[in-house]
């Protein structure tokens, strides 16, 4: 069945984007379980090939509704995940769940508004978007072009409070979805779908490269990662890379963001600069992560000089 779907998405698709233009993200749905499918980003930073397409989206199919994991980057980007959800189901899309408030995860927030869907996000997250959408939207068009982000927009919805946890039904689906505050965001949605026991935690776990961490709360972070390893889950979707099974997998985000936040405390005790630190090259330790260098290079100083505030 799970092949099945592909084939004939990729036939659909086929005829629907008869040639490659640089909008063409050629998305590909994976049936995790029955009814639940994720679309696995380009496991890179953001860049003028993937245009933005570089974290995972979800989504769950119940007997009435369908709820959707993340907006992904830009308006176009969603356009073509509704076009996927519907070449499976003609069911409305009801909610759709935005893990944090981060570009990659958000900006397609502005097409789900147009078929009228409940946008659930942390209260602080929202904040977050809407304040720093603007600049980062101007940014991510000066590094992969207008193009990509057509028509994305940063829009103000009508927002309902929720108290978490939050439990949804699609119509013999239960969903629960839970905040987990202060950790790698101001405010992480995890979102399970209780039928197939599978968990998607967006950014609280990043599978085959390194994590990033500018506005994250570490020690809340590490103590999440050691939650959602604890819980019981058949398959994990991080927000960026593959399906996680196993739950040593779960390392690699741990033991990063543990190294990256010790060496910054020390150097701002110590008074050493990030410079100094790159000076002395890249720390073997690190050196087996994708994504390292840049990752390295960007988040350092930033968690330096937030610890120098501190
Ligand atoms: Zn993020």
């Amino acid at each position: 069945m799970k092949f099945f779907n592909i084939i004939l998405f990729f036939i659909l698709n086929f005829y629907a984007y008869p040639s490659i233009s640089s909008n063409n993200f050629n998305l590909v749905p994976i049936e995790i379980s029955d009814n639940v499918f994720v679309i696995i980003g380009d496991n890179e930073n953001i860049s003028i090939e993937n245009g933005g397409a570089i974290s995972n989206t979800g989504f769950i199919i119940g007997d009435n509704y369908i709820l959707v994991i993340d907006a992904g980057p830009s308006y176009i980007y969603a356009s073509n995940v509704i076009d996927i959800i519907k070449s499976f189901s003609d069911l409305p899309i009801q909610y759709l769940v935005v893990t944090h408030h981060h570009a990659d995860h958000s900006f397609g927030i502005s097409r789900y508004l147009e078929i009228d869907v409940e946008i659930i996000i942390a209260p602080a997250e929202l904040k977050r978007y809407l304040k720093y959408g603007h600049r980062s939207l101007k940014q991510i068009k000066a590094l992969i072009g207008e193009d990509w982000l057509l028509d994305t927009k940063i829009n103000s919805f009508e927002y309902k409070v929720k108290e978490y946890p939050i439990s949804l039904n699609l119509g013999n689906r239960n969903i629960s979805i839970e905040l987990f505050e202060k950790g790698h965001s101001d405010g992480d949605l995890i979102i399970k779908d209780k039928n197939s026991n599978i968990l998607f935690v967006g950014d609280l776990i990043f599978n085959g490269r390194a994590p990033t961490v500018p506005h994250a709360n570490i020690n809340n972070w590490k103590n999440y990662i050691d939650i959602i390893s604890k819980r019981d889950w058949n398959y994990l979707i991080p927000g960026h890379g593959n399906i996680i099974k196993n739950k040593n997998e779960l390392l690699p985000t741990k033991n990063w963001i543990t190294f990256i936040d010790k060496t910054a405390k020390e150097a701002s005790i110590k008074g050493v600069s990030a410079l100094e630190i790159f000076n002395e090259g890249l720390p073997d330790f690190i050196k087996k992560y994708k994504l390292a260098k840049e990752t390295w290079y960007r988040d350092l100083p930033i968690l330096i000089d937030k610890y120098e505030f501190d």
